[in-house]
């Protein structure tokens, strides 16, 4: 425990420092002294091991050494990430009084709180990632969801209906620390998220108006559309004190609060999410995911936009449409490819501009920003009145704005220093009292030359030199040897092993008009800087307009170079229920492949919305169901598509179960996690979802699972109705469009060639004649006596069951049950599996065969 106690024995800094301490318990105090920030107590311990940095002490307190470790002040940054990522907070305390003028310690002030979620520095940020910061409140079951990303300042606001909703949209948008009320109640897994519990005053409704109001100067929330959404308002409030609080500024770059709709998005839940690889693969890395195919964006705020557009495709078509007609255009005379040069010019203006908005800008951001400010006339050059409405509204929110280029351009120099500490970044020629203070600066050069040669002579000491330290200041330096000779008007300022130095009045003068030179100069450098930023915060709103505005041109006209290079067409959108694909190619497997991708087509419409899907393992069903996926995904976020032509009736939610991952660390079966996101699924889906079943029932016994799979299938086709995709390895879930008008069979084709299969990854109507899995085990390498005793079991049991059927079935078989007692198809399932879990498989006889596959035809309907 550190001991806050202000002990009689402590140093007065001590105790300054347990004062300032006392306020920040939660995160490590970073106390600055000197060129360095050191940490004390508890915090010097745990700064010690996660930095790898020696734990030393200074001073006592009752008697004991008190711990303490440190970091310089130059590369605190690294040290910094280094927690950050390992989601500890730092409170960083300058020294913000003057020490000449101080008596006891220079005053210290923390000035700004580094939190996982509330991130700005460059250094600390994933350029190609959003970092956000969430805040949650919850009221009967329903939850108000605020995040804020820091870094460009969008503040974004929606309410869902129940805790898995919720934790769908956390895990769509990754936040990196999240705010709940204390006391709320409020559940969440803390393994990949900071999760901070606040006081529940801050999330309280009034306050919460109050503090958005103030920020944004309005006097009721109205004009933003979200004054019935009082849950989610809660939450942004508390977000707002928050964020001002880590950043101890005003934060002028959160101009506005956006509501998101949930129902103008569709809705994809984690696991649909993982499954389908969307930006993340489920290795965990971003190779093999379609963001990976489509993100070649020329800016970093392109790339973080298109990831914002992947993890959230819309079903608003007018805005589909504009994207569509905008990549259209883009795609007229190669307009993409001539937009790529002045966009890749262009820095991340959107994260710069937040940094413009704290103050915290540094020197090289102002230059990158310039730089960007001057490639707008050539993304305008390129977009002359567009004939797209939202490509134009887009070139005009882009438009050049040539003053602050120019104003930059003047203010700061080609390549300045890193932090403005030390001057010189500020240009020549923009402010005539520096232009001055550097002149006597330079002039001072040639003064020293002269001074040197002059005394040269006068002395007649060749070896005389004139020198400066930084701490003995301005010296005229003789050879021991020769120090005899110093002319009597020389001061002795420094005696060293082999030299003496000398200070002359003129000498002094000089120094005291130099010192003050160089001193005014890089403050008033500082003052100039400081101005600077205000006048550009004139403009903020223009300028984060205008990088808004940019990104969007960024991803549109990747999109275009995307659909021209990867041979995608324009989808045609339409309310009506259906999909109908020519041609489709999986937007991922296509690119990873050293041989042509087999293209198919699918189609989806009244008549035929459950396809059950057979074939032989290898064969292609789930390329074929989840580019299913990807294509209606691709055509909801308004891009062009991997096929010859697609019409895509826009889907509400897109549903996966596919694979058969166990979640061991949730302590869940393989079985566990496929029923649970089955009953997600049966519970969820409607008519305009689309539905991936792949191999469902595979995590448990035979009877078990297909009895499951065949349930839900029928559930799906008979209760709910949407675009289902089923696929399966059970032969008898074929019979289902026996049973239900809207179900039709398709399988993946696959020959045999020399006793090996051929897969032909060609989708054909009807089901698959047969299952190759013997086949497929010799491919992948089964021992030869393993495949040939397979061969042989399997040879027995086809003739079991050919016998069987054409005997029409003993009697005996049946007399399962007392004749009377109804058999439902769980009971009999249930009983099966007693009798089956008593059967060893190699001593299976005859009559257990025959039984079992009368049983199984029985339940399918078909005895
Ligand atoms: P299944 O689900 O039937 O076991 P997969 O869909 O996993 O089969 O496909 C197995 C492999 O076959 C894929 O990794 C891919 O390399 C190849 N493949 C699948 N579909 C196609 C296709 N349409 N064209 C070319 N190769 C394909």
């Amino acid at each position: 425990m550190m001991n806050t106690k202000l002990a009689i024995n402590h140093t007065p800094m001590m105790r300054q420092f347990l004062q300032i301490k006392a306020e920040h318990r939660d995160q490590l105090l970073f106390y600055r002294m000197g060129d360095f920030y050191e940490l004390f107590f508890e915090d010097a311990k745990r700064a010690s091991e996660l930095l790898e940095v020696t734990l030393t002490s200074r001073g006592k307190a009752n008697g004991e050494p008190i711990p303490m470790a440190g970091v310089p002040y130059h590369a605190a940054e690294g040290y910094i990430a280094k927690l950050v990522k390992q989601g500890i907070s730092v409170a960083i305390c300058e020294q913000v009084g003057d020490p000449s003028t101080t008596k006891g310690p220079v005053e210290r002030k923390v000035v700004r709180i580094v939190t996982p979620g509330t991130l700005t520095d460059d250094a600390l940020l994933d350029n190609r990632n959003d970092s956000l910061l969430a805040g949650i409140s919850v009221e009967d079951k329903k939850f108000g969801l605020a995040t804020l990303d820091m870094s460009s300042g969008q503040l974004l606001i929606t309410e869902v209906r129940n805790r898995d909703d919720l934790f769908n949209e956390l895990e769509r948008l990754s936040p990196s620390e999240v705010l709940i009320p204390e006391y709320s109640g409020i559940e969440l897994s803390a393994e990949t998220t900071l999760i901070r519990e606040r006081p529940p005053w801050e999330f309280d409704l009034e306050h919460s108006v109050r503090i958005l109001n103030h920020q944004f100067g309005t006097s009721d929330l109205n004009g933003f559309g979200c004054a019935h959404m009082s849950l989610a308002i809660s939450a942004a409030g508390c977000l707002l004190s928050y964020a001002k609080d880590t950043q101890r500024c005003s934060l002028p770059h959160i101009r506005s609060i956006r509501t998101e709709n949930r129902d103008e998005s569709v809705q994809i839940d984690g696991a649909s999410r993982r499954n389908l690889e969307l930006t993340s693969s489920l290795k965990g890395d971003e190779a093999n995911t379609l963001l990976n195919v489509l993100d070649q964006c020329a800016t970093t705020m392109g790339s973080r936009l298109m990831r914002r557009w992947i993890n959230r495709p819309l079903t608003n078509q007018t805005i589909l449409q504009a994207r569509q007609d905008s990549v259209a255009e883009l795609q007229d005379n190669y307009l993409y490819e001539k937009l790529r040069d002045p966009l890749k010019k262009i820095g991340d203006m959107e994260r710069i501009l937040t940094r413009v908005a704290l103050r915290s800008a540094r020197p090289r951001d102002l230059v990158r920003l310039q730089h960007s400010l001057a490639a707008l006339p050539g993304v305008e050059s390129l977009l002359i009145n567009p004939s797209t409405t939202h490509l134009s509204n887009l070139a005009l929110c882009s438009q050049p704005l040539p003053n602050l280029n120019l104003l930059l351009e003047k203010a700061i120099c080609e390549n300045p220093p890193m932090v403005i500490r030390d001057g010189g970044v500020i240009a020549d020629g923009y402010n005539e009292e520096l232009d001055q203070l550097r002149e006597l600066g330079f002039s001072a050069g040639n003064f020293l030359i002269d001074l040197e040669r002059k005394e040269r002579e006068r002395t007649g000491i060749t070896t005389l030199k004139v020198g400066y330290n930084r701490v003995h200041g301005y010296f005229i330096e003789i050879s021991r040897g020769q120090s005899n000779n110093a002319p009597s008007d020389y001061i002795r300022r420094q005696t060293l092993k082999n030299a003496e130095r000398f200070i002359t009045p003129e000498l002094k003068e000089f120094e005291d008009k130099a010192l003050s030179a160089k001193s005014r100069s890089v403050a008033l450098e500082k003052e100039l800087y400081e101005a600077l930023l205000e006048l550009l915060n004139q403009d903020l709103k223009k300028m984060q307009d205008c990088a808004i505005a940019i990104s969007e041109i960024d991803v549109l006209t990747t999109f275009a170079e995307r659909a021209h290079t990867l041979n995608y067409c324009r989808p045609s959108l339409r309310s009506e229920f259906g999909i109908n694909i020519e041609q489709g190619r999986h937007p991922v497997v296509e690119n990873s492949l050293d041989r042509p991708f087999i293209a198919n087509d699918l189609l989806v419409n009244e008549a035929q919305n459950l396809l059950v899907i057979t074939g032989p393992n290898m064969g292609g069903k789930s390329t074929y169901m989840r580019q299913a996926a990807l294509i209606v995904l691709l055509a909801q976020i308004g891009s062009y598509v991997p096929a010859k032509s697609a019409t895509i009736g826009v889907v509400d939610r897109i549903f996966t179960r596919i694979g058969s991952s166990d979640d061991l660390a949730g302590g869940r079966s393989t079985f566990m996690v496929e029923m649970t996101e089955a009953a997600n699924i049966l519970h969820n889906a409607s008519e305009r979802s689309l539905v991936l079943m792949d191999e469902i029932g595979r995590g448990t016994s035979t009877f078990d699972g297909l009895s499951l799979a065949y349930a839900c299938a029928h559930y799906l086709a008979r209760n709910i109705k949407p675009i289902t995709l089923f696929a399966t390895h059970y032969f008898e879930l074929t019979n289902l469009p026996n049973e239900v008008d809207n179900a039709v069979n398709l399988h993946l084709d696959a020959t045999e060639h020399n006793d090996e299969i051929v897969f032909l990854h060609t989708i054909k109507n009807g089901p698959a004649s047969k299952s190759y899995g013997i086949q497929v085990a010799k491919m992948a390498g089964v021992p030869w006596e393993v495949i040939e005793a397979a061969l042989a079991k399997l040879t027995t049991l086809e003739s079991i069951k050919n016998s069987c059927e054409s005997e029409q079935t003993s009697t005996e078989c049946i007399e399962l049950k007392p004749v009377g007692e109804e058999l439902s198809a769980l009971t009999l399932w249930q009983e099966l599996n007693e009798l089956l879990r008593d059967v060893n498989p190699d001593s299976i006889t005859p009559k257990d065969a025959l039984d079992l596959v009368y049983k199984i035809k029985k339940v399918m309907g078909n005895p």
